[in-house]
């Protein structure tokens, strides 16, 4: 399919309005984790984002992008980001140690050239997507996404296939890789290949740069065909959402209802 004529804006990108005419990774994971919770959520009734953590991540991603947005950001977060004396606060104090430990790198800087926040969109298989990529370099057609996280060699426990994954995996980044693959695919007719630079919040930050093998990336592919149309007819009203039951929006519309056995309280 052609690309589509596309009414997104940096103004409007993170509008529930946009959210609610265009898929996106953000949400796809969140509808596979609670309809329940993302329903609310994108009916504006709740929320379960972690403003500061949100915050500490546009501050980065600012910076990379440029002088100009990282002061326009810090400008209209002021009273997030500094003190009453003007200083930092803690956390955005690490940010800054975050952003000096990318900066300093050679590799990194070679790398994260190219085009910034570029929106993209497009259909797969018949809904509409949206992605913004953090660094799209069309030269040498690879794309940059970069993420914070606590510990980059941090394990995480895959209840479902009984094993140990990694934070890219347990983040299903994958999935974001694969969608902004296929709408650079659409939007520019190249196929760009995908890395995550992570950087971590220790006390000493540690970077890397991160590919996705070729079968994550049919694993996304395989993903999505399976549950988009159902989270579609969610979205649309034609079916109701699931409750994870284990979520806080869940936990917090929940009555007790039932008495269950010892046995039965894990998977
Ligand atoms: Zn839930």
């Amino acid at each position: 399919m052609l690309t589509p004529t596309s009414d997104l804006t940096q103004e409007n990108y993170y509008d529930r309005s946009t959210d609610w005419d265009y898929q996106s990774p953000t949400f796809f994971k969140k509808f596979l984790k609670c309809e329940a919770e993302t329903m609310a959520e994108l009916n504006g009734e709740y929320s379960d984002m972690n403003h500061e953590a949100l915050l500490v991540g546009n501050y980065l991603h600012s910076y990379f992008e440029s002088e100009d947005s990282h002061k326009k950001f810090v400008e209209e977060n002021k009273s997030d980001i500094l003190t009453r004396t003007g200083k930092p606060r803690a956390p955005f104090e690490k940010g800054d140690e975050m952003i000096h430990t990318l900066e300093n790198d050679p590799m990194f800087k070679g790398l994260y050239q190219g085009d910034k926040e570029v929106i993209v969109s497009g259909y797969i298989n018949g809904v509409h997507w949206k992605g913004k990529v953090d660094c799209l370099n069309l030269d040498r057609n690879y794309f940059l996404d970069l993420k914070t996280t606590r510990d980059i060699h941090k394990k995480f426990w895959d209840n479902d296939n009984k094993e140990w994954q990694s934070f890219a995996a347990a983040y299903n980044y994958q999935l974001q890789m694969y969608v902004y693959q296929e709408l650079i695919r659409q939007t520019f007719d190249v196929e760009a290949t995908p890395y995550i630079i992570a950087v971590s919040k220790e006390k000493v930050p540690d970077k890397m740069v991160i590919s996705i093998p070729d079968y994550r990336m049919e694993e996304a592919e395989t993903q999505i065909d399976m549950y988009q149309d159902h989270i579609d007819d969610v979205k649309a009203g034609r079916v109701e959402p699931t409750r994870c039951g284990k979520c806080d929006y869940c936990k917090s519309t929940a009555k007790l209802g039932k008495i269950v056995s010892m046995d039965d309280l894990i998977e």
